[in-house]
């Protein structure tokens, strides 16, 4: 996958080199071209904010810029997705890193300081994506976000697919189920035994009834929509029953 990112602050970017991403980067699962606004400015001082008409707080990225950047590394017509990481955008999910996993190309633009004129959204942008109820002071760590969620959805860059397949989110629409490693006790607190006994059996039912019951807890919101057998919604709705006796 080739992704451009149009940022004014490319050295942030230096983080992706590390770990798997690095190790994608190299094998050439995935190409980043980090792109500096920038060095796209006409203006005399290289800038790439000013005031917003209308007044009000803070500063707005120009459109020049950003419009020359899009129309050199990512023209129209464009293969692929042009992105904004945005607050005000769609909310990011494992559904979406999925569908966008499928693209060949993606170009990410950052904001900076109050956002970005909004031409560059009539002309260049087809998606804009937020990563969470929360303002960030730039859209490049939610560009990181975002890149690392797709990358690791590539054939080959994770060692083994199943890590993506037995996942939060993946699990048929559950969050994952507890894992151990070695030792088998630590300050007092034992593996649970069925994981030792070697029954791969009874450890896969054992899996999918914790899954159930984190998600349970944690998020009952993505019950409703987890692909459940009828047995699994009857034992649900008993524990229901159960809770509301102890209540
Ligand atoms: N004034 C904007 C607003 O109220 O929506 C917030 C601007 S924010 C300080 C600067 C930039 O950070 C945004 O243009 C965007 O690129 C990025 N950003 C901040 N929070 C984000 C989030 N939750 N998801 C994606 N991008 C975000």
């Amino acid at each position: 996958m080739e992704i451009n990112i149009l940022t004014i602050f490319p050295e942030m970017f230096a983080a992706l080199d590390s770990s798997i991403l690095g190790r994608a980067q190299e094998a050439d699962k995935i190409r980043l071209h980090v792109h500096n606004i920038r060095d796209y400015s006409e203006s005399k001082h290289k800038n790439t904010d000013d005031y917003p008409f209308g007044g009000g707080a803070g500063m707005l990225m120009m459109v020049q810029p950003i419009a020359s950047a899009f129309d050199s590394v990512a023209p129209n017509p464009y293969p692929g997705k042009r992105i904004f990481m945005s607050p005000r955008g769609r909310k990011l999910d494992q559904q979406l890193v999925k569908k966008l996993a499928l693209e060949k190309n993606l170009t990410i633009l950052c904001g900076r300081y109050e956002g970005v004129d909004e031409r560059v959204m009539d002309e260049y942008i087809d998606l804009e994506i937020s990563i969470g109820d929360y303002v960030l002071t730039g859209g490049e760590l939610p560009a990181m976000v975002l890149i690392d969620s797709i990358s690791r959805m590539l054939q080959g860059v994770l060692g083994s697919q199943e890590s993506t397949q037995e996942e939060s989110f993946s699990l048929e629409g559950l969050l994952e189920y507890p894992q151990y490693t070695r030792p088998r006790e630590f300050r007092g607190k034992a593996v649970p035994e069925v994981l030792l006994n070697g029954n791969h059996a009874q450890i896969l039912r054992w899996r999918r009834e914790q899954a159930i019951l984190v998600t349970r807890k944690r998020r009952p919101d993505m019950l409703e929509r987890a692909k459940l057998t009828d047995k699994e919604r009857k034992w649900l709705m008993a524990l229901e029953e159960e809770s509301r006796h102890d209540d």
